[in-house]
């Protein structure tokens, strides 16, 4: 008897303790509880913060690519960029050749009519996977092929002359362009060229002048005394028709005095730059005492309208057969 009740005693004694044992872990479950939503809720609110963060991230990266695009960097003016083929930029230029073809008849002297090819260049030395930069030895076997095939080259101003003052000019003319001002144009390009017999002209961006990788100012005079022809691709190289009427002005002008300036020359041609204009900026160039106008797009340039000339673009490992056919059919 006295044992059953030690036993029974033990049992409850036992019972007891496993019912604060689960009794305490159920309360240590609930103390916790809270801890665990306030957890999920902050983990919400990470996860809110996170997504707002993210979403910073993201503007601050557009605003970056538009800051970069903003000040992007000449050196590496990307393909896009060059080919503006785009169909908006296309609609734009079209509005511009539209509006454009009216005025028609203030220059309509054209007294020359024979079609030229102005090859365009950005800059002459090898740079691996860079259309825009080619290799000298390849400029040099391009140059060759002219002379061995009788191309005479004329400046702009020739060919200005040619389309509205009749001036003759040889029977297989070609103009040479390069655009932004690298300063390899004055290493490489120039000499080389020079060697065939043959003159260019470079379309300069005034405010990268004397910078690293492009053109310091005696060796424009130089180019310039040696009969090339140095001219305006604007102050800082902005898309003109995003500009205001004023920074528009600014960018023909300041850019038409530097040269002038530092040349004693007129400065009477100019280049769009990426290509782009519209009738706006057709006018401002007229405005401004521009005589002509380069365009980036494909033919070869006629006496139809002084500021919308059409250029031949030239690129790296373009292959001799391309480059000949580029110049031999105008509509290439
Ligand atoms: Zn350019």
């Amino acid at each position: 008897m006295e044992q059953g009740k030690r036993v029974f005693c033990f049992l409850s004694l036992i019972f007891l303790i496993f019912a604060l044992v689960l009794g305490g872990c159920s309360s240590i479950r609930e103390a916790e509880s809270p801890t665990v939503w306030q957890q999920e809720s902050h983990n919400f609110e990470t996860d809110n913060q996170s997504v707002e963060k993210q979403q910073t991230e993201n503007q601050q990266t557009v605003s970056q690519v538009r800051e970069n695009q903003e000040t992007k960097n000449p050196e590496v003016e990307s393909r896009e960029a060059e080919r503006q083929d785009t169909e908006s930029q296309e609609a734009v230029n079209q509005e511009a050749v539209n509006q454009e073809s009216k005025n028609q008849g203030r220059e309509s002297k054209e007294t020359g009519n024979q079609r030229i090819p102005i090859l365009y260049y950005h800059s002459i030395a090898y740079e691996e996977g860079n259309e825009l930069r080619i290799p000298p030895e390849e400029f040099e076997g391009q140059m060759q092929l002219l002379r061995r095939n009788g191309y005479e080259s004329i400046t702009l101003n020739d060919l200005y002359e040619h389309f509205y003052q009749g001036k003759e000019i040889p029977d297989k003319p070609i103009v040479i362009t390069f655009d932004d001002g690298y300063e390899d144009n004055y290493l490489n390009a120039f000499p080389i060229a020079q060697k065939y017999g043959y003159k260019g002209t470079v379309f300069v961006v005034t405010d990268w002048i004397d910078g690293k990788g492009y053109l310091k100012r005696e060796q424009l005079l130089e180019m310039s005394e040696a009969g090339w022809q140095i001219e305006s691709h604007t102050r800082t190289h902005p898309y003109l028709t995003s500009l205001s009427p004023e920074m528009l002005e600014e960018e023909l002008l300041v850019s038409k005095q530097v040269l002038e300036a530092l040349l004693q020359e007129p400065v009477t041609a100019f280049a769009y730059p990426y290509g782009v204009y519209d009738y706006a900026t057709v006018e401002a160039c007229r405005g401004a005492g521009y005589l002509i106008g380069v365009t980036t797009e494909r033919g070869w340039a006629g006496p139809e309208n002084p500021f919308l000339l059409q250029r031949v673009y030239c690129y790296a490992q373009m292959g001799q057969d391309e480059f000949l056919r580029r110049i031999e059919n105008p509509n290439y």
